[in-house]
C-alpha cells in the first residue's frame, strides 16, 4: 500500500494535499493611477510610483509622491475643516464612525483581497483578523463619541486641532483605523500616510469616507514615501501618531523636541514567548506557531524568541517543527495559505541578512520542505535552535518567520533574559498556575502579556510598548487620551 495506510481497518491517504482555493479577485477594481485625497476630492501630483503585488511583483496602480508643498495644503484643508467637526455634538460624530464601520463590514470582502493582494498576507488573516478588528475598532470609538464627559470625569477634554499620522506596512488598513478611528471621535481632523508599499486600503478606504457622507477635509491620505511621512511630520499639525521602525521613530522624536506637538509612537518589539514545563503542551506549540509566522512575522509584537523550561525544550522544539511542516506556504490569495508573501524586497533582503547572520554566529536552522513560487517574495517559516542571548537573531527585530529558541530553567531566569532587550511591546506565558502567570506578568517589562495565547487584540484593550518599543496607547480608553487636551 503506498498512498494509503490502514488505520482503524480504513483506508486513509497517506499525505493529504488540499486542492487549491483561490479567491477571486474580480471584486476590486483597482483605478490605473490614484492621486491624494484632500478635502473629499482626488488632487494630481507632479511625481507617481508603482505599487505591486508581492506574490508575483506585478503592478497593480499608480500612486501619488506627494511633495512637501502637497501635504502642506492636505493639512491646511484638514485645519479648515476641524473647527466644525470639533463643534459637531459627539452624537453626531458617533454616527458617521457608525457609518463608516458598518461599510467596513459590508465592504470587508472587497478590502481584505486588496489587502491580501497589496499587502501580501494570507487571504484567511485579512477576512478573518484585518477586517474584523477594522470594523471594531470604528464601532468602538463610535460608542465613545458621545461619552468623552464620563470617559475623562472631572475634566473637559478637548480636541487636540489636526492629527498627522504615519503607519507602516504590517497591517494597513488595521493601523489605519487604530489611527483614525479615536482621532475623530475626540473631534479632531486626520491626515495620514500610508506605506508606501501598501497604499490601496487607505486608497479604497477613501471611497468609504465618500459613502459615510463625512465632511470634506475630516479625513484626508496622503501617499509617497518617507519623504512624505518627513514632510507630514514638519506640517503644522498638532499631533503626530507614528507606527514603524525605532529607527524612524526616534528620528521623529528629535524633530519634534521643543516644537511642542503631541507624539505617540509604536515601534519594534522582540517579544518573548515563554513556554513553562506544566502547559498544555499542543496548546502552546498552536501558540508559538501563531505568534511568530501569523502575517509572515510582520507583527511588531510576534513572539520572535521562544524561551522553553529546559525539561520540555526537546519534545517543544520536536512538536513544533512536526508542525512547521504542515504549514502551507503560498498564494497569499488561497484560502488554505497559513504563510503568505514577504511584503517587499527590501524587507526580504533584511530576513535573509539576519538569517545569514544566525547561521555565521552558531545558531542551528530548520526550514520544513516547502515548494516556494519563483516570482514574487517568499520566505519559508524558519526556526533557529542553539541560539545564544547575544545572537543578532535573539537581539534584532527580523520582522519575519523566523523564531529563535533558548532554553530556561527557573522563572526568575525566565524574567531575566525576556527582558534582556531594548524593547518591550509584548510576552506570552504558558503555564497552567494563575498564580505563576500573574508572577511573570508583573515582572515581564512588556506594554501587553499574553496567557497562555498570543497575538490576541481587541479593540477595548490597551496596546503600546516600554523602552525601545515606544511611548503611548493605542486602543481602548487609553488610545483615546492622546487624542485630547484635558483641563
Ligand atoms: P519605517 O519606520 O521606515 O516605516 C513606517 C512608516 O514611516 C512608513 O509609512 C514610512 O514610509 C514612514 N517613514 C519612513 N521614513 C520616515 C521619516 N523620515 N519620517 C516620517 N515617516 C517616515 O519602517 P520600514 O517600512 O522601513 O521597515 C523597516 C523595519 O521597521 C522593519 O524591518 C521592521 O523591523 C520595522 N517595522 C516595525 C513596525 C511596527 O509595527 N513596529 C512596522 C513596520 C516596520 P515608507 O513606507 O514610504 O517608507
Amino acid at each position: 500500500m503506498t498512498d494509503v495506510a490502514k488505520r482503524g481497518g480504513a483506508p486513509v491517504p497517506a499525505g493529504w494535499t488540499y486542492a487549491p482555493a483561490p479567491e477571486s479577485t474580480d471584486i476590486v477594481r483597482l483605478q490605473e493611477r490614484y492621486g491624494l485625497y484632500v478635502g473629499g476630492e482626488w488632487l494630481e501630483t507632479k511625481e507617481h510610483f508603482t505599487t505591486v503585488a508581492p506574490r508575483d511583483e506585478s503592478p497593480l496602480a499608480e500612486v501619488a509622491q506627494a511633495s512637501a508643498k502637497d501635504v502642506k495644503n492636505a493639512v491646511a484643508v484638514a485645519r479648515d475643516a476641524s473647527a466644525a467637526w470639533a463643534a459637531l455634538p459627539g452624537s453626531e460624530r458617533a454616527k458617521y464612525l457608525f457609518r463608516i464601520a458598518r461599510i467596513l463590514a459590508e465592504r470587508s470582502r472587497e478590502f481584505a483581497v486588496l489587502e491580501s493582494l497589496n499587502g501580501g498576507k494570507p487571504i484567511k488573516e485579512s477576512r478573518d483578523v484585518d477586517l474584523p478588528l477594522a470594523a471594531a475598532h470604528f464601532f468602538y470609538y463610535a460608542g465613545w463619541a458621545d461619552k468623552l464627559e464620563y470617559a475623562f470625569p472631572n475634566r473637559t477634554p478637548r480636541p487636540l486641532g489636526v492629527a498627522g499620522q504615519i503607519i507602516p506596512w504590517n497591517f494597513p488598513l488595521l493601523m489605519l483605523a487604530w489611527k483614525i478611528a479615536p482621532a475623530l471621535a475626540a473631534g479632531n481632523t486626520v491626515v495620514l500616510k500610508p506605506a508606501e508599499t501598501t497604499p490601496l486600503t487607505a486608497l479604497l478606504f477613501c471611497d468609504v469616507v465618500r459613502q459615510a457622507e463625512l465632511p470634506p477635509g475630516v479625513v484626508n491620505i496622503v501617499t509617497g514615501d518617507g519623504r512624505t511621512g518627513a514632510a507630514l511630520v514638519d506640517a503644522d499639525v498638532d499631533k503626530i501618531a507614528f507606527t514603524g521602525s525605532t529607527e524612524v521613530g526616534k528620528a521623529i522624536q528629535r524633530r519634534l523636541a521643543g516644537t511642542g506637538k503631541k507624539l505617540t509612537l509604536e515601534l519594534g518589539g522582540k517579544a518573548a514567548n515563554i513556554v513553562f514545563d506544566d502547559c498544555a503542551l499542543d496548546q502552546a506549540v498552536e501558540g508559538i506557531v501563531n505568534g511568530i509566522y501569523f502575517n509572515q512575522g510582520h507583527v511588531c509584537c510576534a513572539g520572535s524568541r521562544l524561551f522553553v523550561q529546559e525539561s520540555i525544550y526537546e519534545p517543544v522544539v520536536d512538536k513544533l517543527k512536526k508542525r512547521m511542516a504542515t504549514l502551507r506556504v503560498g498564494d497569499p490569495l488561497d484560502k488554505n495559505t497559513d504563510v503568505g508573501a514577504i511584503n517587499s524586497r527590501m524587507q526580504l533582503e533584511k530576513i535573509e541578512e539576519l538569517v545569514a547572520a544566525g547561521k555565521d554566529e552558531g545558531a542551528e536552522i530548520y526550514q520544513p520542505p516547502c515548494v516556494l513560487p519563483e516570482r514574487g517574495y517568499w520566505f519559508a517559516p524558519t526556526v533557529f535552535t542553539n541560539v545564544a542571548q547575544s545572537y543578532r537573531i535573539a537581539q534584532e527585530e527580523i520582522f519575519g518567520p523566523v523564531l529563535s529558541v533558548l532554553p530556561f530553567r527557573t522563572p526568575e531566569e525566565a524574567v531575566e533574559k525576556a527582558n534582556n532587550t531594548p524593547y518591550g511591546l509584548s510576552a506570552g506565558v504558558w503555564t497552567e498556575k494563575g498564580s505563576r502567570i500573574l508572577w511573570m506578568a508583573e515582572r515581564l517589562r512588556a506594554g501587553v502579556v499574553w496567557a497562555n495565547t498570543f497575538n490576541r487584540f481587541d479593540p477595548t484593550s490597551p496596546f503600546g510598548g516600554y523602552k525601545e518599543s515606544g511611548f503611548g496607547r493605542e486602543g481602548g480608553l487609553h488610545g483615546m487620551e492622546p487624542y485630547v487636551e484635558l483641563t
